[in-house]
């Protein structure tokens, strides 16, 4: 049985530290904004940042492929052109065939093309071979359009009918024809030129196209969709552009198969072709997704930590708090009756008499001592004394207001501190909870015990320099109601 606590002012620290406590909480759900915004910010750079590199990238691989495309096909050119002033030279058509010249170039583009000559008929004539018979006719082909310049000219791809291979045709009209050859013929060989490409082309899934200016593919990798070659996509180049203003690089559909990706289109200087080079929007997405994966992983370690740790705080604070209270309890309370202690009581007191000495608010004080009260532990024991001394707290307890302040003084004497009461009150009160404990019966096993109080008043007095003073007056005011035969309050000084 526990005796409400009156006047204590316990609680005060609890209230702090679950501030504290909210604080903490509030800390660590700020922490955990700022950290997953940062990592959504963090995400969106990185994927810009992966977007950028990978920009960076195509450039550098188209800027190298354009490169090789333009040497190569330089190379094509420069032999046409010396071969054509080699013709004019020569006398005989053996004399051609067997110029060694022919076989070095082949062996240095590393049999990356095949000469032909074409003569007046359209027949074709290998040139690095010394057979002279032709191998096949070529007459049906637009090859023999009216060549209005003496340039080369790129023709669309097409499936050789000397080797069976997919051929780029490049061709030189003579400048003179001569024993009636009448144009020289290279076959640049596609899967020569997709070795090439696919050594360079962005991997995994990056592709590589080239493409006549008139918008007609000579050739693409992967894949090598032959079906494709020389069909003319002009128009998809031009949708391509519509959006784009001066970008080389941006972000597009396939024209192939319309996957998402990265494109850069570039016109190739000095000769009629294009090259465009690709990544795969799903490789540049992977290498984000498994960049994020790892950002992400880290921010959950991040914030598993910073709850961990903050639930340790939470939880070391809470301890701390019952801690705190349990040593405030302890330290005032007295530990039978649950009212203040004597310590407490004096604090209180002192703190109480100022202020109504500085405000002229009356104050009174009531002191309990229960009446032969040895003689009840003789008789009972001292447990049922306890229980007793338990019993007489709650009583009175039960009669103050929660201004009032109520301490256990010593063994069985008890103060009650009644703030702005006159001594009028305190002595009804006092008279009133005399009468109470009076009344009161305590089961026990031999039948019912009742006891008693005296109960000594006094007031605050203008002459009253210290609480002592007080507390004297009421100690005498006691010790005359004890005199007087017990149970009653009593006399005022
Ligand atoms: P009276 O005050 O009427 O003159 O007689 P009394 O018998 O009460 O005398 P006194 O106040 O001198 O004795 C106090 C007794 O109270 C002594 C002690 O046995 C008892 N007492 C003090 N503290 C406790 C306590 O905590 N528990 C119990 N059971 N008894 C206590
Ligand atoms: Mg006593
Ligand atoms: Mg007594």
């Amino acid at each position: 049985m526990k005796v409400k606590v009156v006047g204590s002012i316990k609680g005060t620290d609890e209230q702090a530290e679950h501030k504290i406590a909210r604080r903490v909480k509030w800390l660590i759900a700020f922490f955990l904004i700022c950290l997953w915004g940062m990592m959504a910010l963090r995400g969106v750079v990185l994927y810009h940042a992966h977007r950028d590199s990978s920009a960076q990238l195509l450039r550098q691989m188209s800027a190298a492929i354009e490169d090789q495309t333009r040497n190569q096909f330089r190379l094509v050119e420069m032999f046409l052109m010396a071969a054509d002033k080699g013709l004019v030279q020569a006398t005989e058509l053996n004399e051609l065939f067997s110029n060694s010249f022919f076989q070095k170039f082949r062996k240095e583009t590393g049999l990356f093309i095949d000469i032909y000559a074409v003569d007046l008929e359209g027949r074709l004539y290998n040139i690095t071979s010394a057979e002279q018979e032709a191998l096949t006719f070529v007459h049906d082909r637009e090859y023999f359009d009216r060549f209005p310049t003496t340039n080369i000219r790129i023709f669309p791809p097409v499936k050789s009918r000397v080797s069976d291979n997919w051929i780029i045709p490049i061709i030189l009209p003579l400048s003179s024809p001569h024993n009636k050859i009448r144009m020289l013929l290279i076959a640049l060989k596609v899967d020569a030129l997709a070795d090439l490409y696919e050594q360079q082309r962005p991997k995994p899934n990056g592709s590589v196209a080239l493409f006549r200016d008139d918008g007609i593919l000579l050739m693409q990798t992967p894949g090598g969709h032959t079906k494709a070659f020389g069909k003319n996509y002009s128009k998809n180049i031009e949708k391509l552009f519509q959006d784009q203003k001066d970008a080389t690089v941006f972000l597009s559909n396939s024209i192939f198969d319309n996957t998402a990706q990265l494109t850069s289109y570039k016109p190739l200087k000095a000769f009629p072709l294009s090259i465009m080079v690709s990544v795969a929007h799903r490789d540049i997405m992977e290498k984000f997704w498994k960049d994020l994966g790892v950002l992400i992983a880290w921010t959950v370690i991040a914030t598993a930590t910073i709850l961990l740790t903050g639930k340790q705080h939470i939880r070391l604070l809470a301890e701390q708090t019952i801690l705190n209270s349990e040593i405030f309890r302890i330290a005032t309370i007295d530990a039978l009756t649950g009212v203040l202690n004597r310590r407490r009581f004096i604090e209180i007191m002192e703190h109480e008499f100022s202020r109504s000495r500085r405000y002229g608010n009356p104050l009174s004080l009531l002191m309990f001592d229960l009446d032969y009260f040895k003689q009840v532990n003789d008789t009972y024991g001292h447990q049922m004394g306890d229980k007793i001394l338990v019993a007489f707290a709650n009583t009175v307890a039960e009669n103050l207001r929660t201004v009032d302040f109520f301490a256990r003084f010593g063994g069985e004497e008890f103060v009650v501190l009644l703030p702005q009461t006159p001594i009028g009150a305190a002595k009804l009160l006092a008279e009133r909870i005399c009468k109470k404990i009076g009344q009161m019966q305590i089961s026990v096993e031999q039948g019912k015990i009742s006891f008693s109080t005296s109960i000594g008043v006094a007031a605050i007095q203008p002459t009253d320099m210290k609480p002592e003073e007080m507390i004297h007056r009421a100690d005498k005011s006691l010790y005359e109601a004890k005199s007087n035969g017990r149970n009653q309050v009593g006399p005022l000084d």
